[in-house]
């Protein structure tokens, strides 16, 4: 570390899960970039304060957001892009000049990492569980691609109208339909995702039924850790093409990279 290095932040509370001060502390030094990114644990009572003390410091710049202050910080951002925009959340600010604009990578990440990978979404019935920020997200992101379908599913029902309805302001032509939680028909489904926390350490399970979807149906889970969760270890027994959680951050980091001109 030099004196002037950039200084990055991870905002989050808890913040024991947090990957991303090391994924991109090792990005920096992986391709010789004098920055850091350093972890910034923060109450919702104090993040008014500790955004205000960022402003202040001239080597800041910029600030990955997670639980639970994504929708929180929208409010002290002074622009907001697209992404942020349409899902209502913010995962990245950028210090600009003490501006600070709010951007939401989450969608193109995992969007990049299906496409890395070859998964094809034009003309493909996609299934979703989650309709929580993550799931908001990608669900935006997938509509940009002419998908036939999309399907969702909640355990909250409620929240999840609120998505379709929040979807369908941006994409009144899109077909978008709403499962029932506890009997989804995902026959036809060639992608289905998992966007819900089932599968992290200490809520561990399988959101859907494996045995319910249709040979070739490609299984997506954006679970980090464990790397490989019940679904995605249920999936390959069966012989089904999986995506693993850690490619939509490891996507992240090439699209932030430019964002933010490091790259
Ligand atoms: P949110 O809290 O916004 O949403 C959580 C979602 O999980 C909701 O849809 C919620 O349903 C559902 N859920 C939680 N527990 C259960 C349960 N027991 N049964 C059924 N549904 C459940 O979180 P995020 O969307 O931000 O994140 C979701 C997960 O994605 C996180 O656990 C995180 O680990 C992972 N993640 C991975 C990223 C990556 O880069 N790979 C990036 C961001 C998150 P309900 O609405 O009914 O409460």
């Amino acid at each position: 570390m030099k004196a002037t290095t950039k200084i990055f932040g991870c905002i989050a509370d808890p913040i024991n899960h947090v990957k991303a001060p090391s994924l991109f502390t090792s990005e920096f030094v992986r391709r010789n970039i004098d920055a850091i990114m350093i972890p910034i644990n923060t109450s919702k009572e104090n993040l008014k304060d500790v955004i205000a003390g960022l402003r202040k410091i001239r080597n800041f710049c910029g600030l990955t957001v997670t639980i639970p202050h994504k929708i929180d910080i929208i409010k002290y951002c002074d622009k907001v892009e697209l992404e942020a925009n349409q899902t209502g959340a913010v995962n990245w600010v950028k210090f600009n000049n003490n501006m600070l604009i709010g951007n939401n990578f989450d969608g193109l990440g995992f969007i990049a990492g299906l496409k890395k990978s070859n998964i094809v979404l034009s003309n493909k019935s996609i299934c979703i569980f989650g309709a929580g920020g993550s799931g908001m997200a990608i669900s935006f992101a997938l509509l940009k691609y002419n998908i036939k379908e999309l399907k969702i599913v909640n355990r909250d029902k409620v929240k999840a109208e609120k998505l379709v309805k929040r979807l369908q302001n941006f994409f009144p032509a899109a077909r978008i339909k709403i499962e029932e939680l506890n009997d989804p028909d995902i026959s036809d489904s060639d992608i289905i995702i998992n966007a819900t926390s089932i599968g992290l350490k200490g809520n561990e399970g399988i959101p859907f039924k494996l045995i319910k979807t249709k040979k070739n149906c490609i299984i997506a889970d954006i679970i980090m850790d464990p790397e490989e969760t019940l679904l995605i270890k249920e999936a390959k027994r069966l012989k089904k093409q999986v995506h693993l959680g850690k490619y939509m951050l490891e996507n992240q980091i090439d699209l932030v990279g430019k964002y933010f001109q490091l790259w």
